[in-house]
């Protein structure tokens, strides 16, 4: 498929057209100073000059000159470049009137932003009439943050009165670079914790923690986080209030100062550009040095706390115009990292030279526990596929069988070793109710979990016997016990809290195994094969009745041995109403490019 992915910004328009199964861009043009001397500028060519301003004239003049250079190729569809998606937007969507008016009412998060986005969708709407167009969210990405990530400590009425949070950018990036990561090293990403650093113009780094962004370090706008080219990163918020009244500064003084005069340039009084920087300091330039400095050191203390937070590490990423080009910041970022097990062979890291060839490098020594990755991004490649998968998803899910939902309460897993240890050497579990999952059984015998706060009784013990323990709790439950458990796919529990079990011979404390279950739909090969799915994709269930909701990131099992069923929690079951023979309808695929681009994979392999 031939998608144009139009990026459309202030002052200037980005367009490509990408064939989205050989990755390859068949064309490319950008049109530079719309508001004051417009031209438009395809690569290699002269720049043609237009007569009048504004991006209404340029993009109608540009689009006949790609379809005239597309030589009959036809175009399947439009992917846009959205910068804000708000809480409205989890992943890329079909533009209709709706959606476009849920971008406007989002332009106060992005006015600098949103507003040419949403020019570039009308005037495309209006020009190609015909063809289905995509609106792709660089905030889509990090929708999946937890509540502890993404909510600053302000007055909740003021964190909800104007939905201030941590929305995240960068995120088709960082998830297109994960997902090149996951296909180099040969993974699947739902078993990677990997830290991508996106170093360009705009930086920003993300922990994506088995597929999903649970931190990042832009945040309601994209002037949190790391050191960038003109833009601050983390300050002192009291900064802001002394500098508004040392200086008399107005709330939009401010403002550019923080976004246009900070960063690298206002470090090094010089450039914002990293190439100058890096040339001053060789030069002895004192405060370029500094720049780079406060630059890499701010980079490996978020690479620090995102190791920790995710309590494992097996790669770091570098992507964009900085991460991918130079092999000083890498280096610098890469120091004191040993104690994560990072090491990086420096040797490679200087030698390297990406290109679209050759777009992923290994930067890692060989005893290096976390891989050292320099990845070249490609967003318009992201925007294209996600573009491409909408465009073939729809309709498909108005004919699938609807999927029966089951809540499931709150039990354990347990091995033999811990049963005999809390019931008695020698006892085996006894048969309550065989539950809908072949072979799997509720047993007649409970256990009582013990948390600092308080305890919970009676919880039940699932059968057979399986070879790790695993206790399954919802959320409330765990504000209950008062332990903090990661949201895991059952068998996941490494670098889970633990927690003690007492049962009538005796007690267990447990050093990992505590989880909220991530909801899931169990399914067979063939209904797999039904819905288009594979084991561990991650999907959307709509479910009608009284609260007519979707649960977005519900994740897919697939085993012979499984029967077609959705199991979400007690909190969950509560807060959809559900009631005995309720259903769901599987919708879009949330990751639909790592599906597309995972088959690709397999057919190369
Ligand atoms: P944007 O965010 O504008 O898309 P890019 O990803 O193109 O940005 O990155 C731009 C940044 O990359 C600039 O600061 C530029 O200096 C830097 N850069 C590009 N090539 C190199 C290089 N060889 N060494 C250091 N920095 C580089």
């Amino acid at each position: 498929m031939q998608i144009l992915v139009l990026n459309c910004g202030s002052s200037s328009v980005k367009a490509a057209v990408v064939h989205t199964i050989s990755g390859k861009t068949t064309l490319s043009a950008d049109i530079e100073r719309i508001p004051q001397n417009p031209f438009i500028q395809f690569p290699g060519e002269e720049p043609i000059a237009l007569t009048q301003t504004g991006h209404s004239y340029a993009l109608e003049q540009l689009f006949p000159l790609i379809q005239e250079r597309l030589k009959g190729q036809a175009l399947a569809g439009i992917g846009h470049r959205v910068a804000h998606g708000g809480h409205l937007f989890d992943r890329a969507t079909r533009i209709d009137a709706a959606v476009i008016q849920q971008i406007e009412a989002l332009s106060e998060l992005a006015p600098l932003h949103n507003p040419p986005n949403l020019q570039g969708i009308q005037i495309a709407l209006q020009l190609f009439p015909e063809l289905p167009q995509v609106a792709v969210f660089d905030t889509a990405f990090h929708q999946t943050l937890p509540n502890r990530a993404k909510k600053y400590a302000l007055p909740q009425d003021l964190n909800e009165k104007y939905q201030l949070r941590r929305y995240g950018f960068h995120g088709t990036s960082h998830e297109y670079v994960a997902q090149q990561a996951a296909e180099y090293l040969e993974a699947d990403l739902r078993d990677l914790c990997l830290i991508s650093c996106h170093l360009g113009s705009g930086c920003s780094i993300a922990a994506i923690e088995y597929g999903r962004s649970i931190e990042t370090s832009m945040g309601m706008t994209p002037l949190e986080g790391l050191v960038m080219s003109t833009r601050s990163g983390d300050v002192d918020p009291g900064i802001l209030t002394f500098l508004q009244e040392k200086e008399g500064l107005s709330a939009k003084e401010l403002e550019e100062k923080l976004n246009r005069e900070s960063g690298l340039l206002g470090l090094s009084g010089e450039s914002g550009d990293m190439r100058d920087i890096l040339q001053k300091a060789g030069e002895g330039h004192e405060p370029s040095r500094q720049a780079i400095q406060i630059f890499t050191h701010r980079i490996r203390k978020y690479i620090g706390a995102y190791a920790a937070i995710m309590g494992k590490l097996d790669g770091i990423i570098f992507t964009a115009g900085i991460g991918e080009n130079s092999a000083v910041i890498r280096k610098r970022v890469c120091e004191r990292l040993e104690v994560l097990g990072v090491h990086l062979d420096t040797d490679r890291n200087k030698d390297l030279q990406l290109s679209e060839e050759e777009p992923i490098g290994n930067l890692s020594e060989p005893r290096s526990r976390v891989q050292i990755l320099a990845i070249k991004t490609n967003e318009q490649l992201a925007i294209a596929r996600k573009t491409a998968g909408l465009i073939q998803e729809r309709d498909r899910v108005n004919t699938l069988p609807a999927i029966p939902i089951a809540i499931s309460a709150r039990h354990v897993h347990l091995t033999q070793e811990t049963l005999e240890q809390l019931y008695g050497p020698g006892y085996e579990l006894t048969i309550k109710k065989w539950l809908s999952q072949p072979g799997q059984y509720a047993a007649n015998e409970t256990v009582t979990l013990v948390g600092p706060k308080n305890n919970i009784e009676h919880v039940r013990i699932l059968g057979p016997c399986r070879n790790i323990n695993q206790v399954e709790i919802s959320r409330t439950d765990e504000f209950f016990l008062g332990i903090d458990a990661p949201i895991r796919e059952s068998g996941k529990i490494q670098n889970s809290p633990g927690v003690k079990l007492i049962g009538p011979h005796g007690h267990v404390k447990l050093k990992e195994g505590l989880i909220c279950a991530w909801r899931h739909i169990h399914m067979t090969p063939e209904d797999a094969n039904i819905f288009g799915v594979e084991d561990r994709d991650v999907v959307d269930v709509h479910i009608g009745g009284n609260r007519d909701l979707t649960f977005g990131n519900v994740l897919i099992r697939v085993s012979p041995k499984y029967k077609l069923e959705m199991h979400i929690d007690t909190d969950e079951g509560n807060a959809a109403e559900i009631k005995p023979g309720d259903t769901g309808v599987l919708g879009s695929t949330e990751l639909s490019g790592t599906l597309s681009q995972r088959r690709i994979s397999k057919k190369k392999g």
